[in-house]
């Protein structure tokens, strides 16, 4: 038993029925309908939308047998619109573009079209991808569009209308088609399931339509792809054994996990993301377009117009938006820009994204820089007064301040934190005095304490002799007091 492919199976059998372009169907059929057909027609969109099978409707409508002139509602059944409907009638001729790019194919167009039509009422010329024709073809059609015989129709169809000359564009009527929206390919999806008796789902129609990316074709022959496998049922899980991975959703689930504080989850899903050939910084890049439009949802409401949401996905995002606060927003975002930026460099790009996951995930665990400050300066005057008093009298204090600005230098350091590099002044030395730590310090030693040096974490040489060039860390020497 032979199998017909679904989009020729469904395919639309007049204007009325073309699915996703309503607007155009209008145009078309009240044109039609009041006499006033144009010469030349030029369709434009993305593939997939609709535009061959447009110009063949309009084409049956035009030259139906049916009636004694052009009709909406041709009837589908005599010779004309059946052959029409095949791409192969006498009088509609359908040249692709890409392959009859040369001067010589439209000349010999234009020698064909003197002649009358051999049975309808026009000489239908459809040209595909016209944009691929030369420089020296699109003159010779130009002259053919200018003044064709009273028989003689153009459609001409293109997903690149800027490489179409000026001159062409305006002297057809123009059409712009549009990507078909989500909601309109599932719910013809399910139109097609429900004639073809295949049980599914709503989530494997919406990931379909997904996945068609606004094409009619494309959703229905990942659809022929699906029912090749699933026989008299679709589920989620033949989709996701069967069809590509859609990586917003992934992405949603991830960031499920990360609400839920699951790093583990969270993991499996960037590598399911990954498995499935996206690379990591668009992984990154997808993952922060996705946080920001959650963090725009939370912060101006499900129906903000600062970003475009087909409807069908928009409550979805709505749910989710409501799981982090902005803050966490703020922070998630740069967090995954810093690691996007960063991967591109990395030898361990992919440890980068995942610890960056597990953070994401794992954020009440990790203590804000500001919270791990003000415990340790909490901390230190106790620990102080019960630690041995050092033998000498010079004593390394390693003072909460100095940690902070080694460990965020990316935000201003508070001020006794932050002396200068190259000099320290008298009011530098003067603020590390009132510094509470050194108070406690210094009271401790009663003034026998002659130097207070600041180190970062990383400076393991012993006391620099000439502590305020030392570039290992920044100190403060202090005489005696
Ligand atoms: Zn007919």
């Amino acid at each position: 038993m032979s199998y017909t492919v679904l989009a020729r199976k469904y395919r639309s059998l007049t204007l009325d029925d073309l699915v996703g372009q309503e607007p155009i169907a209008t145009t078309l059929k009240n044109a039609i309908l009041s006499g006033r057909v144009h010469h030349g027609f030029l369709f434009t969109g993305t593939r997939g939308v609709g535009k061959t099978s447009s110009a063949r409707l309009l084409a049956k409508s035009l030259n139906c047998l049916d009636g004694d002139q052009p009709t909406p509602t041709p009837c589908c059944a005599c010779e004309s619109c059946i052959r029409i409907a095949e791409g192969e009638d006498i009088d509609v001729i359908e040249i692709d573009a890409a392959s009859n790019t040369g001067v010589d194919n439209i000349r010999d167009l234009r020698e064909a079209a003197a002649y009358r039509p051999a049975r309808a009422r026009f000489k239908i010329y459809i040209i595909d991808e016209v944009h691929m024709l030369s420089p020296g073809a699109f003159n010779a059609l130009l002259k053919t569009l200018e003044e064709p015989p009273d028989h003689v129709k153009f459609i001409l169809a293109t997903t690149e209308i800027h490489k179409v000359p000026a001159t062409v564009v305006s002297r057809c009527q123009r059409f712009d088609f549009r990507s078909i929206g989500i909601d309109v390919i599932a719910a013809h999806l399910e139109h097609i399931l429900e004639q073809e008796g295949v049980e599914t789902e709503q989530t494997v129609l919406r990931r379909v339509a997904r996945l068609a990316n606004g094409s009619m074709r494309d959703a229905l022959s990942l659809l022929d792809q699906l029912l090749s496998f699933g026989g008299g049922k679709l589920s989620t899980e033949l989709l996701d054994d069967v069809l590509p991975v859609a990586h917003d959703e992934v992405i949603a689930a991830m960031l499920d996990h990360v609400a839920d504080e699951d790093a583990a989850g969270a993991l499996a899903r960037v590598e399911q993301s990954l498995a499935s050939g996206q690379t990591l910084d668009r992984y990154c890049e997808m993952t922060v377009n996705h946080l920001r439009t959650l963090m725009l949802l939370n912060l101006c409401g499900a129906d903000t117009e600062l970003i475009d949401l087909p409807s069908s996905v928009r409550d979805q995002f709505v749910i989710q938006a409501a799981r982090f606060d902005a803050a966490t927003y703020v922070y998630m975002i740069s967090l995954m820009e810093e690691v996007r930026r960063t991967v591109k460099s990395s030898i361990a790009s992919r440890a980068i994204v995942d610890a960056a996951v597990v953070r994401m995930a794992l954020a009440k665990n990790f203590s804000n820089i500001d919270e791990l400050i003000s415990k340790l300066e909490s901390a230190a005057p106790e620990q102080a007064q019960s630690a041995p008093p050092p033998r000498t009298a010079q004593r390394r204090m390693a003072a909460p301040p100095p940690q902070r600005a080694a460990a965020d230098t990316t935000r201003p350091a508070p001020v006794p934190a932050a002396p200068s590099r190259s000099s320290v002044s008298s009011e530098d030395k003067a603020k590390v005095l009132r510094d509470p730590n050194i108070e406690h310090a210094m009271d401790l030693f009663d003034g026998v304490l002659q130097n207070v040096q600041r180190v970062s974490p990383s400076a393991t040489q012993p006391d620099d002799p000439n502590p305020t060039t030392d570039a290992a860390g920044d100190a403060l020497a202090e005489g005696d007091n």
